[in-house]
């Protein structure tokens, strides 16, 4: 069966159902996931299993959470006749996936994972020191294995993790890969078989257990000596993915640091306008900039990265110069950057409508999405546990 009838290099990311999206995760990486899905088989999926990783104390939102996250996919843009959106948990095949990788992953190899280490010394409200959060980047990467991807889009910080999964790859194919042998004419064989000499050790490798395996008739250093002639190549399982590097913009929360829901200094994609003004009247500006007076600095003010990204090109060109020489206060600035963004979110919430007054048409969305997803597991799973033996 044809699992990949559009022909275009394929590509997988997904998300952690947080519910509603804010502009971080637009711009980090939901505008790109529209842009990706003219020109690649994109699989997105909803990571609800690596929600509890870090969150396993509290699911009662998880369902609400998907709905709205996924929803605000569709108001984005992302469209489920070009892309294939799918549930993880929905699909126990990545859990026995993961298992499988769990066998041949050097626990060194989780524990050097940048992430693993930074949050297990930043989160500090609840214990995260469990064997599922030790082990999440490597369920991502049966998640991403599982579809076989030319490309993981990530961005700079999320490197690793693809790296992580190629190294997986390569190990589960070293342990579990068909070698392919080419064949010899005989004349061939009599060829080689001349003038070998006697020369007895165990096999060295795969590839000689192989050979041993499969040519019980000839002498070891006959074999021996095809094996270094006509190695077998390896038919790997997995393809290594690459990353496919997204550069996003700077977009700061209301507090200048990370937008980040958990900080509490998000902008949603749903915030009504008049939010999106208090939310704006409140923001950090240059610190430096203490009186309406004072000339400020742009290139060190949160409110700027916002004009930067949503304003209009004459907004930005008059901001960049009329807040250094104080010709501008913080105040109206504020005010011409909520009204960008205000536009800009208008057709956003207005493709969102229809789903809030039928939600069952998200949920069609995600089951039609993870039928195909299935289909693509089943096949790779099914090729995975004949590799293994465990048929
Ligand atoms: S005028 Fe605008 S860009 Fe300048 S400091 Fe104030 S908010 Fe920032």
């Amino acid at each position: 069966m044809n699992l990949n009838p559009s022909q275009r290099p394929r590509i997988l990311s997904g998300m952690r159902p947080t519910g509603r999206l804010h502009l971080g995760n637009l711009v980090g990486a939901l505008q790109n996931w529209v842009k990706l899905q003219d020109a690649y088989d994109s699989f997105h999926f909803v990571a609800d299993w690596h929600m509890l990783t870090t969150g396993y104390e509290n699911t009662l939102d998880l369902r609400q959470d998907t709905w709205e996250m996924v929803t605000d996919w569709l108001a984005c843009g992302l469209d489920p006749a070009k892309a294939t959106f799918f549930v993880q948990s929905r699909l126990p095949e990545h859990a026995e996936l993961h298992l499988l990788f769990s066998m041949v992953t050097p626990l060194s190899w989780l524990e050097r994972v940048p992430t693993y280490k930074e949050q297990l010394e930043n989160i500090r409200d609840h214990d995260i020191n469990t064997y599922g959060f030790l082990g999440y980047p490597l369920l991502q990467a049966a998640d991403i294995l599982m579809y076989k991807p030319r490309y993981v889009p990530v961005g700079e910080d999320q490197v690793p993790h693809v790296e992580l999964t190629s190294e997986v790859a390569r190990r589960f194919n070293q342990a579990f890969g068909k070698l392919q042998v080419k064949k010899r004419s005989d004349q061939e064989w009599i060829t080689w078989a001349t003038g070998i000499r006697n020369l007895a050790r165990p096999p060295e490798s795969k590839a000689e257990q192989f050979i041993l395996e499969n040519f019980q008739g000839a002498t070891l250093d006959v074999r021996a000596e095809y094996l270094n002639r006509d190695v077998g190549t390896l038919d790997p399982i997995f393809p290594e993915p690459d990353a496919l590097l997204t550069s996003a913009p700077r977009l700061p929360g209301t507090d200048g640091r990370k937008m980040s829901k958990s900080y509490g200094n998000a902008i949603f994609l749903t915030d009504p306008p008049d939010v999106v003004s208090k939310k704006l009247a409140t923001m950090v500006t240059d610190p430096a900039r203490k009186r309406r007076s004072d000339p400020g600095n742009p290139d060190v003010c949160p409110v700027f990265d916002l004009h930067k990204i949503f304003s209009a090109q004459d907004t930005i060109d008059r901001v960049n110069g009329e807040c250094r020489t104080a010709g501008i206060g913080c105040v109206d600035c504020k005010k011409l950057a909520a009204g960008h963004l205000n536009t800009f979110l208008a057709p956003i919430q207005e493709r969102r409508k229809p789903y809030e007054q039928n939600p069952q048409k998200v949920w069609e969305v995600l089951e039609e999405g993870t039928a195909k997803a299935r289909i693509v597991a089943q096949a790779t799973m099914a090729e995975v546990r004949a590799a293994v033996r465990l048929t």
